[in-house]
């Protein structure tokens, strides 16, 4: 996809607001006293501010949404999808400017920004598809009928992270209106800006109250809205730690809750594998896509013995050839990192690993890069470790690698699986038995062989263990959001 250098440079040409309030019943509602400013990730440009919601501004979004529910839940499916298609259309036409914001607001390269917004607006085109061919059964019964009907929950409050806001927003907002729903959505305070500017595109298409924003802290905003009893669904996406709060908080309230959460994934390269410089690209692709801020990066790296040296000799020198530099910069590989926060707990990781005995292979420093001085820049980082090591079991959310050697399959799959998480996996093999047999042992919601990330319209994704309940993405998404109600039908009354 190719993005104009100029556009990718002038914020000012972005349509951007100077400052955004919360977006309730199609309109934004004025910004009032409590507000955050959102910067340039790189330069620490004043972007905008955004309003600081509250308890106050999610109960009128919540009211909003509970007064648009009995009206939308009766549009017909068909419209419904129109609508949402127009979205698609609109988020295609926006396409330049919107990535150019996250690229701004999040600091990754404005090329992934550009594929997120893409994968956003498959998002919405597959979800109008599948708002029509969601369907109930039905049958006969001796003397009548029994029907199975799917009926939208009413409010679903969704909370979403800061990494791929557009991809994020698409995953809750598709499938949730698709079934009847409405929303009340609350952006990452790291990455309101695309979101919030959804919402005027969200404005020109959908009834007031159908889609509403409510940007904000997670104790404030987020706390509010997972705690607000109009709401009738919860649908997160982010850490497990929070994870754990939200799904404690609807089940207080006896509510169903979705919960995405994070990955530390296996990517498994056996001895048999073919082309071994494209398995390189794949899998330095798999660890550093998002500046390796990915809930799916695949950030162990099982490699054989029989290759481990000539595979190794390769990702290292494809890691050096990486060049670290500005998100608007067409020739960057790896931007810098969403805050200096999350700058220091990535370099505490590779003090951690060194700390542990893991060998450094390369990479391990910051960068600066000119002009860019307010943003956080790590190398492409390659450790060897041990799966039992902090940097192999926990979720570090940066450009580091940690590559394990393997020789005994047995013992490779119970490594690979002994951690808490079981979001993804990628397996590189020419051998399609050793692929499906591992495949079947691998505990991890989605496993691509001889390819990674490779989501294609439909496919379910969701996690195992603490990687989170329920899979989106696919058209079993829309059961998440709907009851399924019977309806019992005799010709006439019997008798006892
Ligand atoms: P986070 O859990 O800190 O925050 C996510 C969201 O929750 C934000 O909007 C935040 O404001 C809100 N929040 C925080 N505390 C809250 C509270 N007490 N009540 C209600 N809301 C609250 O996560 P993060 O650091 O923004 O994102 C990174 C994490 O997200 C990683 O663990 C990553 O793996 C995960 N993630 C998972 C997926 C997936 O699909 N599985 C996708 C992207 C990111």
């Amino acid at each position: 996809m190719s993005i104009e250098t100029e556009e990718t440079t002038r914020i000012s040409d972005s349509g951007i607001s100077r400052s955004y309030g919360a977006f309730i019943n199609n309109e934004f509602i004025p910004i009032g006293d409590t507000s955050f400013p959102a910067f340039d990730a790189g330069t620490g440009e004043h972007l905008a501010d955004v309003a600081r919601c509250g308890a106050a501004e999610v109960d009128q979004a919540v009211e909003a949404a509970r007064a648009a529910f009995p009206a939308w839940k009766a549009v017909a499916a068909e419209e419904r999808a129109g609508l949402l298609l127009k979205l698609a259309d609109a988020v295609e036409a926006n396409l330049s400017r919107l990535a150019l914001i996250d690229a701004r607001d999040i600091g990754r390269k404005v090329g992934e920004t550009a594929l997120d917004h893409q994968f956003a607006i498959n998002q919405y085109r597959y979800f109008a598809a599948a708002a029509v061919t969601h369907e109930g059964w039905g049958r006969s019964i001796p003397n009548g009928y029994l029907i199975a009907k799917r009926e939208p929950y009413g409010v679903c409050g969704q909370i979403i992270p800061w990494n791929v806001p557009a991809i994020m927003a698409a995953f809750k907002i598709a499938p949730a209106v698709a079934a009847g729903n409405t929303v009340v959505l609350k952006p990452d305070e790291n990455a309101s800006l695309s979101t919030l500017e959804l919402g005027k595109l969200i404005a020109e298409i959908f009834p007031p109250g159908v889609i509403n924003i409510v940007p904000g802290l997670g104790e404030e905003a987020g706390a509010a809205l997972t705690s607000h009893p109009g709401v009738n669904k919860l649908a997160f996406t982010g850490s497990s730690e929070v994870g754990r709060i939200i799904s404690i908080a609807g089940s207080q309230r006896l509510i169903p809750v979705s919960l995405e959460l994070g990955g530390k994934s296996p990517n498994i390269v056996f001895p048999d594998t073919d082309k071994l410089d494209a398995v390189v690209d794949n899998a330095s692709f798999a660890a550093l896509y998002c500046n390796g801020q990915s809930c799916l990066a695949g950030t162990r790296l099982f490699v054989h013995d029989d290759i481990y040296d000539e595979f190794m000799g390769k990702m290292v020198a494809a890691f050096k050839r990486i060049s670290v530099g500005a998100a608007t910069e067409e020739s960057t590989t790896l931007s810098g990192l969403i805050s200096e926060e999350q700058g220091i707990r990535v370099l505490g990781y590779i003090e951690k690993g060194l700390a542990e005995g893991a060998k450094l292979l390369t990479g391990g420093k910051r960068v600066t890069v000119p002009g860019h001085e307010h943003g956080y820049f790590i190398e492409p980082t390659i450790f060897e470790a041990t799966n039992d090591m902090a940097i192999a079991q926990e979720e570090i959310f940066g450009p580091v690698l940690t590559v394990i050697r393997w020789n005994d399959f047995d013992q490779m799959i119970e490594e690979a699986n002994d951690i808490r998480y079981g979001l993804a996996a990628g397996v590189y093999t020419s051998n399609l038995k050793n692929a499906m047999a591992t495949a079947d042992r691998l505990e991890a919601g989605s496993v691509w062989i001889n390819s990674y990330f490779n989501l294609a319209s439909g496919s379910p994704f969701g996690g195992f263990k603490e990687s989170g309940i329920g899979s989106e993405y696919c058209h079993e998404t829309l059961n998440m959001y709907t009851h399924l109600k019977s309806i019992t039908v005799q010709n006439e009354p019997s008798e006892a």
